[in-house]
Formats: C-alpha cells, structure tokens, sequence
C-alpha cells in the first residue's frame, strides 16, 4: 500500500455526525480573530514552525525525485560514483527532513501547550467567578467537559490540524510541480488517478465510522446496565427483587450485539483494503503503460529514471489528497470547539465586586431585610416581601416547610444570589456595596449538605484558616464537640475522610464543619440543620456544640427541632416565601397559625421520640422537609 494510504479513512476522524453538521458554527471574523488573538503571543515560535515545515515537507520529497537520477545516471549511466554521491545525498536529505520534523513537533507541541495552559488557568479563574446560578444550572460533567477534554481538542487543533494542513499542502504542490516539470502528460495521467484510490478510501471510512457509532451506542447501553446493575443501591434491588437472570439476559443480548458489530467492523476495514490496495495499483501500473507508450514511441528524451520518479511522486500523493479532502470536517470540528470555549467565556459574571467596594474597620454581623423580593425563575416568585432585624449578638431562628424558601433567604446575605427587589444589609450596609471577599471572609455558614474535600480531618480543617496552630485546632474541635472522637482514630487529625466525607456519618460531618467554621471566626454564624434524621445522641453532640456558639455570636439558625428554635431571641416563621409570622415560641403557638401547625406535626414530636433511627422513611416524612440540595 502506498503511503499515508487509509489515512484519515479510520476511527471516524474523518466524519461528521448529522448532529455536528446541523449545529456547525458560523466562522465569522471576529471569531477568527479571537483565535488568533490566542496565537499571537507565539508569533515568533509560529513563524519558525512554519519554516519547518516547508523545508521538512519539501525535503522528504527529494529522495523520490533523485530516484530518478540513481536510475539514469547512476545505474543506467554505469557512473559508480555518481551513484554513491546520489545515494548518500538521498540519505542526507531524508535525515535532514527528520531532523527538522524533530524541531517542528518540539516547538508545535511547546506553543500548543502554552496556549491551552492559558486557556485552562483562564478559563478556571472565569469559572470561579461564576455564580452559583451557573453552577445549580449547569451539568457539573459539561463544566469539567469543557476545561478538560474541549481545551484537549484545542491543543490537537494547533499540534494535528494546523500542521496537517500545512506539510499536506506542500507536499502536494511540490510533488505536482515537479511531476509536471518531469512530463506534464504524465503528470495528467497521475491526476486523473488520483480519484481512484481517494473514493474506495473514502467509501471504507465511511461504512467503518457507521460500524464504529453504532458499536458506541451500544457500549453506552452497557455501561448503563453495569452501573445501574453493579452499584451498591442497584445491586440491592436487583437482589431483593430476584432480578438476577433478568439482569442477566439483559447483559448478555447486549454483549453479543456488540461482538457481531466488531467483527464486521474490523471486516470491513479488511475487505475494503483488498479494493484499495488493488486500486491503488491501477494508477503506477497506468503510469508505466503510458509513459513506456512515450518512451518507446513518441519522446526519446524522457527515461526510465522520469517514470519511476513519476510513479514514486504519485505514491506520495495519496497522503495528502485524503487529508485535505478530511479538513472541511478538522475546520468544522476546530471551529465548534472553539466557540463552545468562547461561550464559556462570554457569560456573564452574574454577581460581580462592586467598583468601589467598601471594607469597613469594623464588623457586628448585623443583617436587615428590606421588603426583599427574589426569584429564581422569573416566572416563578421565591421570596416575597421579606423584612426583618436581626440585632448584633442575637439569634433569629428560621422556620417554614419544606421549599418555603429558608435557604434561599440565608444565600442572599454572602450574595450566593443577589436580590431581585429590596435590599439585604449587612452590618448597615447594602451588600451589594461591600468588597465581596470581605463580606463572605465575616459569614460562616454551615449546611445541610457538609462538604468536605478528599483528604485529612486536618486539611480540611485548615481550609478555613491555613495558619492555625494544632492548639486552634484542637479547641475549634472540642467546641464543636467532634474531638472525642477524633481522639478516637488511630490517626487523629490525620484521618482520612474519605471521598466528600463519606467515611465519616452525617452528624460527624456536620460537627466538623462546625469546627471549620469556628476557625474561620465569623461575625455572622448561619447554621442550616440537617433535616435528614439523626439519632438524638448526635443531635445531642451538635446541639452542644452550637449552643455556646449562638450565645457568643449573630447568628441565624434555619431550624427544624425545637431545641434549636427554643435557643433563639426570635423565631421567623416562613410560608411560600413570606414572613407570615414572628416572635417567640410561646407567643406563637398561642397564635394558632402557622407555627403552631408546625409545632404539633413537627417540633413537638421530635422532641418527644429521642431515640431516633437514621434515615428511615418515617423520619422524612416525620421531619416534613425534603433533603436540602446544596
Ligand atoms: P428545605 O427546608 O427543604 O431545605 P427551604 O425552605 O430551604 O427548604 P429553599 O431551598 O430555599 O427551601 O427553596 C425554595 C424554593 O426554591 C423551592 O421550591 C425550590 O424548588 C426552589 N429552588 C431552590 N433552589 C433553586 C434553584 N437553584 N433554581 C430554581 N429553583 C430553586
């Protein structure tokens, strides 16, 4: 097979789905100029890669043509040392071409990787920017989609694309030209060819690409059965349901879809070489016909040397004919990668530092709501007129059903999400006003949902204050009453906490995020309870552990025990987004509204069965609040 034969014709590089040929993007100026603004900084490496590869793509093809010349000179021409000068020149100027496409990939591969670093740290610095609408909006896999594999495609775009386009356009007109300045009949000969072996090639690719989709859907559907099947929860119920030989069945038809599928895959890629390389043949065998026609008949001056540097020109073609007829799909593919990054870039940073940020000298923790309205659809009305005081040093307890709108409220204070009418004032002043940093650096809040990152109890711990003695640390522990047990661990503060923090419980978790939160020392403590069960005696340890901390400092609790609201100066009652509501817990419950509604189903009983399980079902719908999604 000739070279460079079948590229391009494998793995589906060369097609385009229907999806990407319906969404391809328009190539307007200005988007090329955003590209190319990312070049510039390497105008100089670009350059010097440019050069490369002219004289590396021109170089390789000197030893076809002085094939020619071995032949008639040396060989034909019984000229041994004319030979031996051809042969070694011929060496000399393939190793040369080498040694450039040495230089060339180092600086291609150094400029593509500095362009995506730019683009990556970029792009992460954006991100971080982002809102938290962006991030509840948006699916986490197409947020690591775009910083990993899109900005992957870019650097394949700059190292295979370009350089492709280039070397293959050389190439080609050099072996043109030179096949013409050889014998320009010949030369049109070899043109005409050139259709014959890029069809079958083409058709080959084709069909594989349709075998290769075909076999992905299906490894897809596979994968989809092993982890609905293999996973801890999915194993369970196929357990208890006697769904084995169901699962079973479902696996295998599809197993052996998929070999039937690769088998005429590899096939087909195998039946269509034996038509290609007999194709391929056709064109060589035509120029031999042809200009021994010449040769022998017609033209006395062109030799056995001009043919055979002919047919070698031809043999070089088929290479780069294929890959230039695939570039419409690289163009298009480059072209949607790239705007898919720029539409990263181009939203809109939703909450933004103000141009004149204040940063008081002073911090009480002091919040008002000032008839605060908020959505986040706007078709749909979160909060509705909300206003009340919460006074430095004290604690307001938040109270409501499930979805009333009680996180939201507390997420409008660091500005997680800004108010849509109204105003929230943080120690007297709007929030919008403040240097964000400083506004959320005075906040701590503790969530439903605890985070933790994949590493020690110590690491996590000195998230919160990177300077913090092991004396700070131990004592931000035991006041969140979480150090006993981490006595406990054979490692201490060196325990793993595994993935999110999922080898610790739930109210292990939420006490040491009390403690990372104490390290901060914020001047605001929001503390969201758990609505999802706990049993009393970790209830009882939290409970301990935010006591003292209310007392000590402005606080807001979102509650759904009474021990928790009975700590708090005045309880906040909430219903669809509305303050319906306020005061004491005796004053309200002799009200007979809301909250003593909520009392009876919900805080009453809870105080009353101490013993509780986790996580039972009866406990959910007991706590009449749904799980928080943070
Ligand atoms: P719970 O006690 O169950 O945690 P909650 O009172 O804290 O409930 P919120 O989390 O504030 O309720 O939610 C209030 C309403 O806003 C809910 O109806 C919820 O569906 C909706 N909501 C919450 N977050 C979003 C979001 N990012 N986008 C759209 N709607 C949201």
């Amino acid at each position: 097979m000739p070279p460079g034969m079948g590229q391009g014709g494998h793995g589906g590089r060369g097609y385009l789905t229907e999806e990407e040929l319906a969404n391809r993007p328009k190539v307007t100026g200005a988007l090329l100029a955003r590209i190319f603004s990312y070049l510039k900084p390497y105008w100089k490496q670009l350059v010097l890669v440019l050069v490369c590869i002219v004289v590396s793509s021109y170089f390789s093809l000197l030893p076809s043509i002085l094939t020619g010349r071995i032949i008639d000179e040396g060989l034909i021409g019984r000229d041994l040392g004319q030979l031996i000068k051809l042969i070694i020149l011929s060496l000399a100027v393939t190793l040369g071409a080498n040694l450039i496409g040495v230089a060339e990939s180092y600086l291609n591969t150094w400029i593509a990787q500095h362009i995506t670093f730019d683009m990556r740290n970029s792009m992460f610095r954006h991100l971080q920017a982002m809102s938290q609408r962006f991030f509840t909006a948006n699916n986490q896999g197409d947020i690591i989609t775009r910083m990993t594999s899109d900005i992957d495609g870019v650097k394949t775009i700059i190292t295979n694309t370009f350089t492709n386009i280039l070397s293959n356009a050389v190439t080609l007109i050099v072996a043109l030209v030179a096949m013409f300045q050889k014998n320009s009949i010949l030369a049109f000969v070899g043109l005409l060819v050139v259709p014959l072996f890029t069809l079958p090639t083409r058709k080959a690719g084709k069909t594989r690409w349709t075998l290769t989709r075909e076999a992905q859907a299906y490894n897809d559907e596979i994968n989809g059965v092993l982890n609905e099947t293999l996973s801890v929860s999915g194993q369970m119920l196929v357990k208890l349901f006697g769904k084995e030989d169901y699962e079973y069945k479902r696996y295998e038809e599809l197993n052996r879809k998929m070999i039937g599928l690769n088998i005429r895959e590899s096939m087909a890629g195998r039946w269509f070489r034996v038509v290609i390389v007999t194709f391929s043949s056709i064109g060589p065998m035509l120029l031999y016909l042809v200009g021994g026609i010449l040769m022998i008949r017609y033209d006395q001056s062109l030799t056995v040397g001009d043919i055979t540097v002919l047919v070698a020109l031809l043999g070089r073609m088929y290479g780069p004919v294929n890959n230039l007829l695939n570039i419409q799909v690289d163009w298009i593919r480059s072209m949607a990668l790239f705007t898919r990054i720029f539409e990263y870039y181009d939203m809109p940073l939703e909450i933004e530092n103000p141009p004149d940020a204040k940063i008081p000298d002073e911090v009480t923790g002091t919040v008002r709501f000032d008839h605060v309205d908020f959505h986040y659809e706007p078709s749909r009305q979160i909060l509705k007129d909300v206003s009340f005081t919460l006074n430095a040093g004290d604690c307001i307890a938040i109270v409501g059903p499930s979805g009333s709108g009680k996180s939201t409220m507390i997420n409008l204070i660091p500005r997680l999400y800004d108010s849509t009418g109204g105003t929230v004032f943080f120690d007297g002043m709007d929030v919008k006003t403040l240097d964000l940093r400083w506004l959320r650096k005075n906040i701590g809040i503790v969530t439903q949902d605890t985070y933790l990152f994949n590493g020690t109890i110590r690491e996590n711990l000195l998230y919160a204050k990177p300077d913090a003695t092991e004396e700070d640390l131990v004592e931000a522990c035991r006041k969140a009453n979480i150090y006993e047990f981490i006595e406990n661990q054979p490692d201490g503060l060196d325990t793993m906490v595994g993935n999110r923090g999922l080898k610790l419980s739930g109210g292990e978790k939420q006490r040491l995020s009390i403690a990372r939160v104490l390290l901060k020392d914020p001047a605001l403590l929001i503390f969201d309870e758990a609505t999802s069960a706990l049993d009393s005696i970790s209830e009882k340890a939290i409970q301990d552990a935010i006591d003292p901390l209310i007392k000590a400092r402005t606080s807001i609790l979102i509650a759904h025990r009474l021990s928790t609201i009975l700590a708090a100066d005045e309880i906040l009652v909430l219903q669809d987004g509305k303050i319906v509501e306020k005061g004491q817990h005796n004053e309200l419950v002799a009200l007979g509204g809301v909250y003593t509604r909520l009392y009876e189903t919900q805080f009453s009983k809870a105080a009353q069965v101490p013993a509780r399980t986790q996580s039972s079902d009866e406990e959910a719908v007991e706590t009449m609040t749904s799980e928080h999604e943070a």
